[in-house]
């Protein structure tokens, strides 16, 4: 599904954030990518989104070889990647409907559901999801009204609604106390398995990846140091 060869990143700063990384992940796999600050977790999620233009390396979605695509066609790819963040980057000032449904437009340009009605069957969808992450009743509530979790359900909801094929996922519970984390971890993890969606979930809390996560890749300065299940991770440790 997801195949990452030779991946290197140098900032114009001289950082060489990833030295020549090469990872496959399947469809629907839940994978986790753990590692301490600086790793390089972030910058290989936003490579393949190209937030982050790689200095070198091939990164291919299924047929589609992303680091080969010109703008037009990469907007068309990223429909296939949902993004969960950790600060949730929701419209503060929209409803949590009108969030869930800007995710319909892509990763790209948010602020275009302003100008834009949607159809019912993507009103009929996002209302879906909402009901299924816990939050039908705050469909009408604008995003600032909400705690940090219900934050990230909408940010979940509004990744889900693209129908992706991969969801990649930046530290979604940096900001959330330790239990509000696990819940949503696990909800992360249960849409994946119910939809077949594979997953590249950035953190840095190892106890929680390895909770949900069905393998784990370690990164250390720029290199994959470990991959394998979190039984293997217990053991190597
Ligand atoms: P994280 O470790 O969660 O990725 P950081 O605090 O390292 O977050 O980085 C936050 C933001 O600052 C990111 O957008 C990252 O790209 C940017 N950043 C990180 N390190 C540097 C750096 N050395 N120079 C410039 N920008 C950086
Ligand atoms: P992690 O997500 O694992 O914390 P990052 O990908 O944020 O790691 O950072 C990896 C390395 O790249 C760090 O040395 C960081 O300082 C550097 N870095 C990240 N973003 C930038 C940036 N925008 N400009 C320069 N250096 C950066």
């Amino acid at each position: 599904m997801l195949y990452i060869e030779g991946l290197v990143k140098r900032y114009p700063t001289g950082d060489l954030a990833l030295k020549g990384v090469k990872l496959a992940v399947p469809r629907g796999q839940v994978m986790a990518l753990i590692g301490p600050s600086g790793a390089g977790k972030s910058t290989l999620i936003r490579c393949v989104n190209r937030l982050v233009e790689p200095t070198d390396g091939r990164i291919t979605l299924g047929n589609a070889e992303l680091t080969a695509l010109g703008s037009a066609a990469l907007r068309q790819q990223r429909r296939r990647m949902g993004m969960i963040f950790q600060e949730y980057a929701l419209v503060e000032r929209l409803s949590v409907m009108e969030n869930v449904l800007s995710g319909r437009l892509g990763y790209v340009g948010f602020w275009r559901s302003f100008l834009r009605r949607y159809p019912q069957a993507d009103i009929d969808a996002a209302f879906g999801l909402l009901e299924r992450v816990g939050l039908d009743h705050f469909a009408d509530k604008r995003a600032d009204a909400l705690s940090g979790g219900q934050r990230q359900r909408v940010g979940i909801a509004r990744a889900l609604i693209q129908d992706p094929d991969i969801l990649l996922v930046d530290e979604p519970t940096a900001s959330l106390d330790p239990k509000t984390s696990r819940q949503i971890m696990r909800l992360i993890c249960e849409l994946c398995s119910e939809k077949g969606l594979a997953a590249v979930i950035n953190i840095h809390d190892v106890a929680l990846a390895q909770m949900f996560a069905a393998r784990i890749v370690g990164l250390r300065q720029g290199e994959i140091v470990f991959d394998g299940s979190p039984a293997e991770l217990t053991a190597d440790a």
